[in-house]
């Protein structure tokens, strides 16, 4: 097995007058948890659909697994299993016989399909109801029985679309550990628009905006590109007003913006902006003794990943 399970050069989707994906670079390692980030409508089910052999690709090239998508697609399936984004499944079988028929459609001999719907059933949670029509789950169900789906034949690479979408909360938290479980030994991929999600789950993050990447790195490192820090501070400063604080605090050097915000009684409350990644607490503390105002707060707050998230996708449309 190939150390990069998948590679993805300059791929180009275009649906008509819509580039969906646009010259996309990037591999993904064995072991990775991959998670794709973007907006609704940023490219990442194309992506997808591109990398499971769905759709052919307009320009550039992806293998999975050491195998092209486009010239060898069966050896490319063989290696993956598939959540698609609609989970579209039998409704009028039960989850058994759902189950089963994946099976069969993998081409797995039926004493490992038996063995493997037992164990991954199991693992989905699914045993209680595998005797229920596929139409009569409720989503999170129905969810499960996707992923159970495409973990059957026991992938080296799952590719997840949106995997919690349309759950409740403790269903996410379930197929979140589920997933984290699995990407102990598979290499994953899993979309989402949700930044909290990529946060529980992954190992590394792309971001893709309107068909472009536009970041790709560990959740510390997109962090890191954000060098913005804002800080929070209340001083009491008898007898001085919030005005005349503010104006000293905003002759600080680094200190980019600096806004009153409610305070307590007789203290005085501001939200500083400072660019640059120096810490300017220590300067912070020397004015306010200089001063002699009384800090009764101090508090820095690195970028966070939805200050990334944002400042790289803003101005998409979103649908949802
Ligand atoms: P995401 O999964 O990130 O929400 P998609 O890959 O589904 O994004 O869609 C990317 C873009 O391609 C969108 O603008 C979408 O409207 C368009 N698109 C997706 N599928 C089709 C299609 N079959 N025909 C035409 N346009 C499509
Ligand atoms: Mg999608």
């Amino acid at each position: 097995m190939p150390e990069l399970m998948i590679q993805v050069e300059n791929l180009t989707k275009v649906y008509g007058s819509t580039r969906a994906v646009d010259d996309v670079t990037f591999n993904v390692r064995k072991g990775e948890v991959l998670g794709f980030l973007g907006p609704n409508g940023a490219g990442k089910s194309t992506t997808m659909k591109v990398l499971t052999c769905y759709l052919a690709p307009t320009g550039g090239r992806a293998q999975v697994a050491g195998f092209d998508v486009f010239d060898n697609s069966l050896e490319v399936r063989k290696h993956l299993g598939y959540l698609p984004e609609d989970t579209p499944l039998y409704k009028d079988m039960t989850v058994l016989e759902y189950l089963q028929f994946a099976a069969a459609m993998r081409g797995m001999a039926s004493d490992r399909s038996e063995k493997r719907i037992k164990e991954i059933g199991g693992r989905c949670g699914l045993h209680e109801v595998a005797g229920k029509l596929v139409g009569e789950l409720s989503r999170g169900y129905r969810q499960r029985v996707g992923l159970a789906q495409a973990m059957l034949d026991d992938p080296d690479i799952l590719i997840l679309d949106e995997p919690t979408s349309g759950l409740d909360p403790n269903q996410i938290v379930e197929i979140r550990q589920l997933i984290k479980e699995v990407g102990k030994e598979k290499t994953v991929i899993l979309s989402t628009h949700i930044l909290p999600e990529v946060q529980a789950t992954c190992s590394r993050i792309l971001i893709i905006s309107s068909g472009k990447l536009v970041a790709d790195g560990t959740p510390d490192e997109l962090r890191a590109r954000e060098k913005a820090s804002r800080y929070r501070l209340v001083v009491e400063a008898n007898g001085t007003t919030a005005e005349a604080v503010k104006a000293r605090l905003a002759s600080i050097k680094g200190v980019s913006r600096c806004d009153t915000v409610l305070g307590e009684e007789r203290a005085h409350a501001f939200s500083l902006d400072a660019a640059g990644d120096e810490d300017l607490r220590k300067i912070l503390f020397r004015a306010a003794v200089d001063n002699k105002w009384t800090l009764l707060e101090l508090q820095r707050e690195a970028a966070s990943l939805e200050t990334v998230f944002r400042n790289l996708t803003t101005g998409e449309e979103s649908k949802s």
